[in-house]
This record gives C-alpha cells, structure tokens and sequence, in this order.
C-alpha cells in the first residue's frame, strides 16, 4: 500500500514536471524578441512587396520623401515590417528634414548596427536583430540626448499606433 502510494506520487511528480517541460516549448514557439527569423529568399519574396524585399532584403534605399511613415507623429510603436520586431517608440522620432523617418534611439536589444563600406563610404549600417532586414544607417548628427540620427526607410517600417 505505501509502494503505490509512493509511485503515484512519483507519477504525478513527473507528470508535473512533463506539463512545465510542454509550457516552456510552447512559450518559445511563440516566438520571444531575441528569436531569429530566418526564411529564404523565396519566403521573403512571397511575404513582402518587391520594393520592402529590394529595401528589407537586398539593402536598398527608397527614394527620399516618398514613404508614407516621413512625416507620421502619431504615438505607437514603429514594428519590422519583416517580422513585427518593435524597433522604436514615437517618443524618439523626430523630423530631420533628410526625407527618411528619423529616430534617436532604438528599442534596446532590438536593432544592431554594422560597418557598412559599400559606395565609397563608411557608414553604419542598421539592422533588425530578429530577421536581419536592413533598415538604413546610423550617423553622429542627431538630437540630444543620444546625438544620434537613424534614418530609416519607410518600408522597412510598420507603425502600430498605442
Ligand atoms: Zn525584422
């Protein structure tokens, strides 16, 4: 009698322990910030427009005062428009007059930078940590407090408002 009093308690013990294991999988289905989004380029195609794929995937830029997120003051989060990673806040945009939605600062952990030497400059070049698309570069001529300038294309962006 004390044996199966003992392993039905051992049962549950790893019943218990197999739900936690199942809760934790599903959590990281779901997906948290410092998850990577990785498709092929045949997926991405298939999910963005050719101009967010040529911005987003082949590091291109678009057109100066053309995206429809230049002059958007409204409050909300401004999400990856490959992955919906939220990159920056309302509270950090601000009209540099480049023609290009401008930031400066980003959601930390959600953005990383790179060297970027390509057309003869140097530049940094700013991605989302997520799904590695390209938003645009990072320069040294912005607002306090940070002093910094993100410019970044429009199309790379969605703005989810609060
Ligand atoms: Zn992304």
């Amino acid at each position: 009698m004390k044996i199966n009093f003992l392993s039905i308690f051992f049962m549950l013990f790893i019943i218990s322990c197999t739900n936690g294991q199942s809760k934790i999988e599903s959590n990281n289905d779901q997906g948290s910030e410092s998850d990577k989004v990785i498709k092929t380029e045949a997926e991405w195609k298939a999910q963005l427009t050719p101009k967010e794929f040529n911005v987003l995937r082949e590091k291109g830029t678009e057109r100066a005062f053309t995206g429809k997120l230049n002059k958007e003051y409204g409050e909300g989060t401004y999400v990856c428009k490959g992955c919906q990673n939220p990159l920056f806040k309302s509270d950090t945009k601000f009209d540099s007059g480049s023609g290009w939605p401008s930031f400066f600062d980003f959601i930390k952990g959600n953005v990383a930078e790179h060297k970027d030497h390509s057309h003869g400059m140097n530049r940094v070049e700013v991605v989302c940590n997520r799904c590695n698309g390209h938003l645009g570069h990072v320069f040294t001529d912005g607002p306090k407090p940070t002093g910094l300038r993100y410019c970044i294309n429009s199309v790379s962006l969605d703005f989810v408002e609060d």
